[in-house]
């Protein structure tokens, strides 16, 4: 079996099970509980979203699109796109994340609304590490996964990704520049209790080699950041 950084992967699962599990819940909700660096990176990454959003619906209606989600988290994408329409199959390494998108998309997507035949498919949520996700979709997304991998790995992942795709293929991952790798190593001398996994930063270079390598070009580029959330943004096409 693939392992993530020999042995990584255990420990990302048992993270994202148990102390990220909370912390993310936290960071990706809508509660008053979260301190400035959590309310600052639950805007970061709520912008991502929405800039994902856009990217794939100034593109054409997503209704009726076959969306896989890879590293649902608590579905934070998935639920919007369902709105659109998407067809979207969702999965995470993470059995507590897959139940929290479940029990939350189940709550916005049809709390309320009597006239059921108005009401959006309910995203198809799996328990998966994305090495052993299979199928075509017309678009495959993973946000905010790569940071978990070191490129080693990466290259592997992407190129596993791009053979689920048909049309397009979205990542973010955080940028390895000379500053955030700088704030990334100074991060590192003062741990947070919650931040028990490593952080890989990614060369932009190096994940559009990968994505050549599949066979796919980027097509579009954007940057999200805020004072403690970065994220680059990728949309890549077949070549
Ligand atoms: N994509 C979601 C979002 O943007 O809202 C969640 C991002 S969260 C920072 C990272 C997620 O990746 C976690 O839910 C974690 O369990 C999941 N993850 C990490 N490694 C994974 C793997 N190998 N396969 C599937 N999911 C993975």
């Amino acid at each position: 079996a693939e392992e993530v950084g020999g042995g990584d992967k255990e420990v990302v699962r048992e993270y994202f099970n148990n102390n990220g599990f909370q912390r993310w819940k936290k960071i990706y909700g809508d509660t008053d509980d979260v301190n400035k660096v959590q309310l600052d990176i639950r805007l970061g990454h709520s912008k991502t979203v929405e800039n994902v959003m856009k990217m794939l619906t100034e593109e054409g209606s997503l209704q009726g699109v076959t969306v896989c989600d890879a590293g649902c988290g608590t579905g934070c994408l998935s639920i919007p796109l369902a709105k659109e329409g998407a067809l979207v199959s969702a999965s995470d390494i993470s059995a507590s994340m897959v139940a929290e998108a479940q029990k939350q998309a189940q709550e916005e997507l049809f709390k309320g609304k009597d006239d059921q035949s108005l009401a959006p498919v309910m995203p198809k949520f799996e328990v998966k590490d994305l090495e052993s996700l299979d199928g075509k979709y017309d678009t495959v997304v993973c946000l905010d996964v790569m940071i978990h991998y070191p490129q080693s790995k990466a290259d592997g992942m992407i190129a596993h990704l791009a053979s689920l795709a048909e049309n397009r293929l979205i990542l973010s991952f955080a940028p390895k520049t000379f500053y955030y790798d700088l704030l990334k190593r100074i991060g590192e001398l003062f741990p947070g209790p919650s931040k028990a996994t490593r952080a890989y930063l990614h060369a932009e270079a190096d994940v559009e080699r990968a994505l050549q390598k599949a066979g796919w070009k980027i097509k579009k580029r954007g940057l999200i950041a805020t004072q403690f959330y970065f994220a680059k943004l990728i949309e890549a096409v077949p070549a």
